[in-house]
């Protein structure tokens, strides 16, 4: 899928989570919507689930993967009668804060949050899509992927060059981890 494409889902609330998360951008939904058989096979055997169980195609679709399956924060979110967290009175709670420094992905959820109440949440996801792009071919790549999924290209778009640190760190520790548990 080309970034025209992703743009043309762009209105559709359904990639601009409760917390703030970018979810065209997720590896997760990335397999899922393409079908990524390797992709797929790889987040299951991290998570220790099949690979069915891992599909997801955005905080508000009927398809969630195990993470977001049991989110609280969409659950206290409907309570409040809130479409995003960054709408609630209470933000950033302790829940959203643990959420947001346990993993390097989430390095921008708060900015995102402040966006979304600025500026909508369709305009959010447009300038949100340029961050996940790769420069020199122009596919979307999740946080993870240091290099361009399709050409190779380091880094692999914008948020992956501002993160770096972070996420090689996050990826060595839980390559570590995984090491341990063999
Ligand atoms: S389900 Fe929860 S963690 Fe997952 S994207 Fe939505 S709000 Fe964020
Ligand atoms: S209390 Fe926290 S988790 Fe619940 S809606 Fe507010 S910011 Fe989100
Ligand atoms: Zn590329």
């Amino acid at each position: 899928m080309n970034n025209s494409d992703n743009l043309k889902d762009s209105a559709n609330k359904q990639f601009a989570a409760v917390c703030g998360l970018f979810c065209p951008g997720c590896s997760l939904y990335i397999a899922t919507k393409e079908d990524d058989k390797e992709r797929l096979a790889r987040i299951a055997s991290m998570f220790g689930v099949s690979e069915e169980e891992v599909k997801c195609l955005g905080c508000r679709s009927e398809v969630k993967g195990p993470y977001c399956r049991m989110c609280k924060m969409v659950t206290c979110a409907d309570e409040r009668g809130v479409e995003f967290c960054a709408q609630c009175t209470d933000y950033p709670c302790e829940i959203i804060k643990d959420f947001q420094t346990a993993m390097p992905h989430r390095a921008d959820l708060f900015e995102s949050g402040e966006r979304i109440k600025e500026i909508g949440f369709e305009t959010w996801l447009q300038e949100t899509y340029n961050e996940y792009t790769c420069g020199q071919c122009g596919i979307i790549n999740p946080a993870y992927d240091l290099a361009c999924r399709k050409c190779g290209n380091e880094p692999s778009c914008s948020f992956v060059e501002r993160n770096r640190g972070a996420i090689e760190k996050y990826l060595l520790e839980a390559g570590q981890r995984m090491q341990e548990e063999e």
